[in-house]
């Protein structure tokens, strides 16, 4: 289980990654058996770390303390991504369900969003939750383009925005102008919010990049320019560590993107990557959602807490 896994390493691309690693610290394979692993989170007060199965319509629970792995929730209505907010609770993107939930601390489960403007959402994607309580979410088709990871059906919005929702309920469109936006992350400062967007996947000259915008006190964004493109398939989930880089899904692992967007190194694994989020008490171990996996790495950095 803790043996050097083929296809896995460290590629160094400048020198400043070094200082990111342990040379002799391995990617380890904690679990197989998903189809398509997305959406991890960490739960530092129980030190158990939960993702998506999304084809298999469950949310599967690594712990550990023991290293076991259970089902945490079956049927899952096809959950994407993840996030824990400020009290703890676990944050979710639905695809079936086609809307963000929360599970409150009694299990009850609160729908935060569901619609704009009296029609469905798409498929929510990704979600991140602000410190000022606001709930940040993407909502692209993906859910709703075919049966395996939702349910087929006409977008009734009719495009793909990120939408803010604020402490009181109220549901913004935050962003207007990508094709799918996917994975999310505010800046350690939460000054600046970077999105993904994935427009490639169903249109070869599509966007495969993340772009910046700043942050502003009401909750409006501003710039947006492009921040990194990706060179190995899209860039998905993501997450930042304390020093303000991206540790970025892709086709062949993780990318570290510097805080220009410069790709300084990666951290290889031999499935596409699809999300990552930083745990264990320190946060400096990655765990890493890849297709049929779920992978982790003691890394020299630690995560933004608790994002
Ligand atoms: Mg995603």
């Amino acid at each position: 289980m803790y043996g050097e896994i083929e296809g896995t390493g460290f590629e160094v691309i400048a020198p400043e990654f070094e200082a990111c690693f342990i040379g002799h610290a391995r990617v380890e394979r904690l679990w197989t058996g998903a189809r398509w692993s997305e959406g991890p989170v960490w739960f530092a007060a129980g030190r158990y770390l939960l993702w998506s199965d999304i084809p298999n319509n469950r949310i599967l629970r690594f712990d550990e303390t023991d290293g076991s792995v259970s089902t945490y929730r079956q049927p899952s209505n096809n959950t994407n991504g993840h996030t824990v907010d400020r009290q703890g609770r676990l944050v979710s993107c639905e695809h079936l369900a086609r809307r963000v939930t929360r599970t409150e601390h009694d299990g009850s489960i609160t729908v935060i969003a569901d619609s704009f403007e009296g029609k469905r959402l798409n498929s929510p994607n990704d979600v991140v939750v602000k410190s000022d309580g606001s709930i940040w979410f993407t909502d692209p088709s993906y859910g709703i383009l075919m049966d395996y990871e939702g349910e087929r059906a006409t977008s009734e919005i009719g495009a793909c925005h990120v939408y803010r929702v604020d402490p009181a309920g109220e549901i913004t469109i935050a962003v207007d102008d990508y094709v799918k936006p996917n994975g999310l992350a505010f800046s350690p400062d939460e000054t600046e919010l970077y999105i993904a967007d994935t427009g490639v996947t169903h249109d070869p000259g599509g966007p495969k990049h993340i772009r910046r915008h700043s942050v502003s006190a009401d909750g409006t964004l501003s710039g947006g320019e492009v921040f990194a493109e990706c060179t190995a398939g899209v860039f998905d989930g993501f997450r930042f560590d304390r020093d303000g880089r991206i540790w970025t899904s892709a086709a062949d692992g993780v990318h570290c993107l510097n805080t220009d967007g410069t790709l300084i190194g990666k951290v290889h694994i031999p499935e596409l990557v699809a999300n990552v989020c930083f745990g264990g008490p320190k946060l400096n171990r990655l765990f890493i959602a890849g297709t049929t996996s779920l992978y982790s790495v003691f890394l020299d950095v630690n995560g933004v807490s608790p994002l």
